[in-house]
């Protein structure tokens, strides 16, 4: 029997963190073996935020390649490719593009998102286009489930519109691929303000080292009204207790410290402390798989080169449907 396929990215823009893990890796993970998996290196959709960063993309593009088999995502079973080796991806793209108004790609909420995080005062044209190469992308492999954060969840949709334009313009050729979104959908940062984001200095990353996260979490933000131990607090949308939840094993602890906070009988030092001690619990075996990976030298490069001629044969076939449904005149080999 065929599986349905997977397909899901990053950018490779820095280091993992507990918000890609919750909200999509650890879906990745788990679905390995119900769907054929692709998982992509976004190395052409850093260009849209950090042009001029192109450089420090292919030391970024090991570290999260070593994130994710650190994690647990299997070469053996799943494809692992880089997006710029696929140029197939951007021929899909442009007709894609030719589908949606600008109007329409200027209503995506994480344009603004990113226009406002990172300063950018006029988006350029890759900017605005974003969404519809990730749908491409997608598409590329006729993915029929994509694992992500809440925040991706308007680009499926713009996904799904592109998909059914096109199909039915043309035919059929593209699945309305359905976006999963992971067990926590928004993890908040340490900082309690925004979602955890690489960019705004509010991360844990998976490779930090223990005595980081003790630091990264003895600064966490709590329940701001809380002046004293004594004083009952409040756990809900508390960083520091959605974290227990998320990640504390121990579920015995976490309802007893919740209990005690609750009603003033511990301290925001020692909740903090049993989480740093929970933090690094979890993440201990994923900082040892990562040494061990680091350790191999030409790994990353074998499973990204073996895993691109995989994804790239895909493309090729699924651009060959593309290009006879849409009535290009001549067929490339
Ligand atoms: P960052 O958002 O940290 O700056 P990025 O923009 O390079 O990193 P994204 O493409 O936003 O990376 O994230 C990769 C995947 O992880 C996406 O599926 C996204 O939805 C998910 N994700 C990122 N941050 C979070 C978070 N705080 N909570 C839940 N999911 C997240
Ligand atoms: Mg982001």
């Amino acid at each position: 029997m065929t599986r349905k396929r997977l397909l899901t990215g990053d950018r490779p823009t820095g280091k993992g963190h507990l918000g890609h893990y919750v909200g999509s890796w650890e879906n990745r993970v788990a679905l390995q073996d119900e769907y054929e998996c692709f998982f992509l290196i976004a190395d052409l959709h850093t260009l849209t935020t950090a042009a001029e960063q192109a450089r420090q993309v292919s030391e970024n593009v090991r570290e999260l390649v070593l994130d994710w088999l650190a994690v647990g995502i299997d070469p053996e079973r799943s494809t692992i490719y880089l997006q710029s080796l696929v140029p197939e991806v951007t021929e899909l793209f442009w007709l894609f593009a030719c589908l949606v108004s600008v109007p329409r790609a200027q209503r995506i909420p994480t344009l603004k998102d990113v226009m406002r995080d990172l300063a950018i005062e006029e988006p350029s044209v890759g900017l605005l286009s974003y969404p519809i190469l990730q749908a491409a992308d997608v598409l590329m492999v006729r993915a029929e489930v994509v694992p992500v954060g809440k925040d991706q969840e308007s680009h499926l949709e713009l996904l799904r519109e592109i998909a059914r334009r096109f199909n039915r313009l043309y035919g059929e050729v593209f699945p309305e691929s359905q976006a999963l979104i992971g067990r926590v959908p928004t993890l908040v940062g340490t900082d309690g303000q925004a979602k955890m984001s690489k960019s705004l200095n509010n991360a844990i990353f998976l490779s930090d080292p223990p005595e980081v996260v003790e630091q990264k979490v003895r600064g966490m933000y709590t329940d701001p009204k809380r002046i004293r131990s004594t004083d009952p607090g409040t756990v809900e949308g508390n960083p520091v207790f959605i974290y227990h939840r998320a990640f504390n094993e121990n579920r015995e602890e976490v309802a007893e410290l919740e209990e005690r906070y609750r009603t003033g009988r511990v301290g925001d030092v020692e909740v903090k402390q049993r989480l740093a001690a929970a933090l690094n619990r979890f993440l201990d075996p994923i900082r040892e798989r990562r040494a061990r990976y680091a350790a191999q030298p030409g790994l990353v490069d074998e499973i990204i080169l073996s895993g691109t001629a995989r994804a790239r044969a895909e493309a090729q076939a699924t651009l060959r449907l593309a290009r006879e449904a849409v009535g290009l005149p001549y067929q490339v080999s």
